[in-house]
């Protein structure tokens, strides 16, 4: 029998956090000095329920990848690899960041998280692991899934979310 409602299951788990670096650059000529939150992320995802187990997505399977998605960039610096005003380069052990041109930064490789977004804010974040929940949901070949929205909290009460439909 078809279902009439619209179902969406949330994990918010205290385990969902990645405690990282980061520094934001500004328009005009401004660029924050190295800090770090404790970051914690939360999904919520939509769509149809699984016909034989009349669930949207299984929550062990979910908060397994959410974990791992954390881990990639627990304890690392985050750096931006499309921001055209900071230049990243990697050079064997080491990785160099230079903010329009001078020098600013070396960090050791292992340490870093190099990022395919132009800024880590917390928006650029969430779009990030959105994409990568997303190929972890095409690889599991979750065909039901229709939406994910992800929320990225850098401190308390202060947090942004990215909604892809999917
Ligand atoms: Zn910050």
């Amino acid at each position: 029998m078809q279902r009439r409602g619209a179902f969406r299951v949330t994990v918010s788990k205290d385990d969902h956090v990645f405690a990282s670096a980061h520094f934001i650059t500004f328009a005009g000529h401004r660029c924050e000095g190295l800090h770090g939150h404790n970051y914690r992320a939360g999904v919520t995802v939509e769509g149809a329920l699984d016909e034989e187990s009349w669930w949207v997505f299984d929550f062990v399977a979910l908060k397994k990848i959410m974990r791992r998605l954390c881990d990639e960039i627990d304890h690392k610096v985050l750096l931006p690899l499309q921001n055209p005003r900071l230049q990243v380069v990697e050079e064997g052990e080491s990785v160099k960041v230079a903010y329009e041109g001078t020098p600013r930064y070396v960090f050791p490789r292992r340490d870093c998280a190099l990022l395919p977004v132009p800024n880590t804010t917390v928006e650029m974040l969430a779009e990030l692991l959105t994409t990568r929940l997303r190929a972890e949901f095409e690889s599991a070949g979750a065909r039901g899934v229709t939406a994910i929205e992800m929320e990225v909290e850098e401190s308390f009460g202060q947090s942004a979310t990215c909604r892809v439909t999917i």
